[in-house]
């Protein structure tokens, strides 16, 4: 079944240009010009696979569409891109906090924007061959309901920062560069820097409570996740 693109949008030209695209490639794509039409859609069955979400809508703030997003169980791993004429880092950090997946400033290439979302959308899939549970001390992480506890309490994370997760703990007690994290996690190095890893990796610490100490920072290198439990500093 064709993946399907929610797109929230009230700039009608870039969502016909995008539906444009995206269909052409295959994509299953439904589109809203406000906030409240773009929920009901997300809401709606089947559920979206990915959300292309503007930041400036005319009835809402995509930061609140995205919050609302997050708060619904069966959407809290849905992919979010949001789209935004601003640049600010303030937004950008904003959009993360309230559960963004990625950023796309506009004007942007339509052409990148496909392949972005193909690119997450490849990484969003579950892979078959790894263990479906994975226990690290405190940690307990499951790859195909895509559910973290930290002791007895369940920690939600956004598709990004589950990816961010497995990822550290298949590279258990390796040394991991912010490169090497940007172009593993992310996938690509187009509007997105090194200090992104540094908000997401603070983000993903701070919802992991006690087991966020299992991320360590290596000055001048990067991170590293420990390669014991009984390792962890703190
Ligand atoms: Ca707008």
């Amino acid at each position: 079944m064709a993946e399907r693109i929610l797109i929230i949008e009230d700039e009608e030209d870039l969502v016909n240009t995008l539906e444009y695209a995206l269909g052409k490639e295959g994509y299953d794509v439904v589109s809203s010009l406000n906030g409240m039409g773009g929920l009901e859609h997300a809401n709606a069955k089947p559920i979206p696979d990915l959300v292309l979400l503007d930041l400036n809508l005319p009835d809402m703030s995509g930061l609140e569409v995205c919050r609302r997003i997050r708060e619904m169980p069966q959407l809290k791993a849905l992919p979010v891109v949001m789209m935004t004429a601003k640049s600010e880092e303030i937004d950008r950090v904003m959009g993360f906090e309230m559960g963004a997946d990625d950023y796309v400033v506009k004007p942007f290439s339509v052409r990148e924007l496909v392949l972005r979302v193909k690119a997450i959308l490849r990484r969003a899939q579950p892979t078959q061959e790894k263990p479906a549970q994975n226990d690290f001390g405190i940690l307990r992480v499951d790859q195909d309901a895509h559910q973290v506890w930290v002791g007895e309490e369940e920690v939600v994370l956004t598709a990004l920062e589950f990816r961010l997760l497995v990822t550290f703990m298949e590279r258990k007690g390796r040394a991991q560069s912010r490169d090497t994290l940007l172009s593993d996690v992310w996938g690509y190095g187009l509007g997105v820097t090194t200090r992104t890893v540094d908000t997401h990796v603070k983000r993903l610490r701070m919802k992991l409570l006690d087991a966020g100490k299992y991320i360590e920072t290596l000055r001048g290198v990067g991170y590293r996740f420990c390669a014991k439990p009984d390792e962890a500093q703190g």
